[in-house]
């Protein structure tokens, strides 16, 4: 029997980790697997997701920028992708329908909360973006036990949009971009830009970090270096990149396919040895 088959699609897809990262899980299981990284441009995505699952695909990875369309074409929609309106992982399930998750949220708590140790409860949390990943995060922030969020967005509308799809006034709320100066300061700043990614500095005034504050990019590598230097300068008591989140994603993704949790660290641990 050929080795069941799976996929990453995205544009660019090159740079992508998770060929490795699912090959690696496999392997601690025993479980043979074809996992490819697919490159398609918008317009032929949908033809081209329908496709790999009608010759048989049984699971994708959806990464930037079709992940709103990814959640379009699903049948079914697990509560986290329904909240964010994107989807990062789909399944095929028995009756060849297709079911959209979104495990950003899921996979950022648990990197801060199980590797890195940090108990969200109480936090004050600056998120910095609205796009699709902070639309991934922003819930589980607060189911985690945030005790406030602020969203700040470059275009204020996008913030807007999260709050108001949130809907808890009492503890989410939406300031400019060109206040963050006079914000105040926060316990946990998330940088969910991709600033980084597109080689732009983001300006933060080290006015942000409050006493002990952690600071977490979701980006990784080279993308993550100004925020982190920033972080770091501030007197940040911690500083992560989105590493160990994307090794955690895939691991909610590979569960869902496989039925089985497989071990993350040692996963984490190669990737970080090479970054
Ligand atoms: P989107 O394109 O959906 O959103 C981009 C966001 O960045 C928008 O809020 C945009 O603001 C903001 N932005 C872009 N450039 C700048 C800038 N120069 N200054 C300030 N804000 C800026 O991207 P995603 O939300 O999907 O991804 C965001 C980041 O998260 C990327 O770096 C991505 O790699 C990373 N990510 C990491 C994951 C992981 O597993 N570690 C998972 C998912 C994402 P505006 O609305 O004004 O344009």
């Amino acid at each position: 029997m050929p080795p069941a088959q799976f996929a990453v699609f995205g544009h660019p897809i090159s740079h992508s980790l998770s060929p490795t990262i699912h090959q690696a899980f496999a392997q601690q299981f025993g479980i043979a697997l074809e996992y490819r990284a697919i490159d398609v441009p918008p317009a032929d995505f949908t033809a081209t997701v329908r496709r790999f699952f009608a010759d048989g695909g049984r699971g994708a990875n959806v990464t930037l920028p079709h992940k709103a369309a990814a959640f379009a074409l699903a049948d079914q929609h697990s509560v986290a992708a329904t909240r964010a309106g994107t989807a990062n992982v789909l399944s095929a399930l028995d009756d060849g329908r297709l079911a959209a998750h979104n495990t950003d949220g899921d996979g950022m708590v648990r990197d801060l909360a199980e590797r890195h140790r940090v108990d969200l409860r109480g936090h004050d949390t600056l998120l910095l973006g609205a796009g699709g990943a902070a639309h991934g995060v922003a819930w589980r922030l607060l189911d985690a036990g945030a005790q406030s969020l602020t969203i700040v967005n470059r275009s204020p509308e996008a913030a807007d949009a999260l709050a108001d799809a949130i809907g808890e006034p009492a503890r989410v709320r939406t300031r400019y971009w060109d206040d963050l100066a006079s914000i105040g300061s926060y316990d946990l700043i998330v940088n969910a830009t991709s600033a980084g990614v597109l080689g732009a500095a983001l300006q933060l005034p080290f006015s942000l970090l409050g006493n002990r504050a952690v600071c977490y990019d979701l980006s990784y590598g080279q993308a993550a270096a100004g925020f982190l230097g920033w972080a770091k300068a501030a007197g940040a008591r911690h500083a992560c990149d989105g590493l160990g989140m994307l090794v955690e994603t895939a691991a909610d993704a590979f569960a869902l396919w496989h039925g089985q949790r497989p071990d993350t660290e040692p996963v984490y641990q190669q990737l970080r040895r090479q970054a």
